[in-house]
């Protein structure tokens, strides 16, 4: 099995540069430096070499290919920019402003593919979308350019699509629960500042991961620097890349700094996972 996993976004809430910002990084001329909001975008592998691992349980198991992990406010710049043409489902690691506030961009999506989209987060995460985004659950009676169609579905534990497992992660970011998740031997942690022992065991063997390091100064709700360094070297990683990162970290300066093995995403990173 391999996946194909593109940074569409590796950017903190604010962006880089940020509005107004003088610093050295804000005004990089170096590509890297210019972050998007967090967000992930994995393409599963064909659905007729997962058939053959018995793993096509669900009721999307054939027809989801692409997988896209948070509506990141800056999704439809992402969509351009990376050329993304299907959108099979969405997952949600938590309603941050950051992370859903491209959720009407779906829409374009709905239109190409001429169905709903199925999105799976969390009991809070689902009660907070249908809140945040009251037009789309409780649409008005005059609809003009359409709302987003979408199929939404609670996460509790693993389950597959396309035929691929995938197992939410228990983080805390800050006080607040969010979810990572494992697909295979890949994982994406973004917004946490803590990994319950429990959730440890369920990165156990993960190679490849992506991981919040928001700036070298601790935070409250972030790993900084060292703390997902420790983290990344705790779960056995071979190759970690950091996201969320601030105007703090320059991008070639940083990754010089750090251990083999670890640099930091940035937008239009693609990996492929074995
Ligand atoms: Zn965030
Ligand atoms: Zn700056
Ligand atoms: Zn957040």
């Amino acid at each position: 099995m391999s996946l194909k996993v593109t940074v569409l976004g590796s950017g903190t809430s604010h962006g880089v540069p940020a509005i107004g910002c003088d610093c050295p990084v804000c005004h990089s001329t170096d590509p890297h430096d210019r972050r998007t909001r967090p967000s992930i975008l994995i393409e599963l592998p064909d659905p007729r070499e997962a058939a053959d691992r018995g793993l096509a349980s669900s009721p999307f198991a054939n027809a989801v290919r692409q997988v896209l992990i948070d509506t990141s406010i800056d999704l439809r710049a992402q969509a351009l920019a990376n050329d993304v043409r299907r959108v099979d489902a969405i997952l949600f690691t938590h309603t941050h402003a950051d992370h859903v506030f491209g959720l009407d961009d779906v829409r374009r999506f709905n239109q190409m593919q001429r169905s709903a989209i199925p999105c799976f987060a969390d009991a809070d995460s689902l009660s907070n979308l249908r809140r945040m985004f009251s037009y789309i659950f409780e649409p008005p009676k005059q609809l003009g350019g359409g709302l987003p169609q979408l199929l939404l579905f609670r996460l509790a534990g693993a389950f597959s699509l396309g035929g691929v497992e995938i197992v939410p992660i228990p983080l805390f970011h800050g006080a607040l629960p969010v979810l990572g998740f494992r697909l295979g031997s890949f994982a994406y942690l973004t917004d946490c500042n803590r990994i319950p022992d429990e959730s440890f065991t369920l990165l156990a063997g993960v190679r490849t991961l992506i991981i919040d390091a928001l700036r070298q100064r601790p935070h409250s709700t972030h790993f900084s620097v060292g703390e997902a360094t420790a983290a990344a070297a705790r779960i056995g990683a071979e190759r970690t890349y950091f996201t969320h990162i601030c105007h703090d970290l320059g991008h070639a300066a940083t990754c010089a700094s750090l251990p083999a093995g670890v640099e930091l995403a940035y937008d239009g990173l693609v990996l492929d996972v074995a």
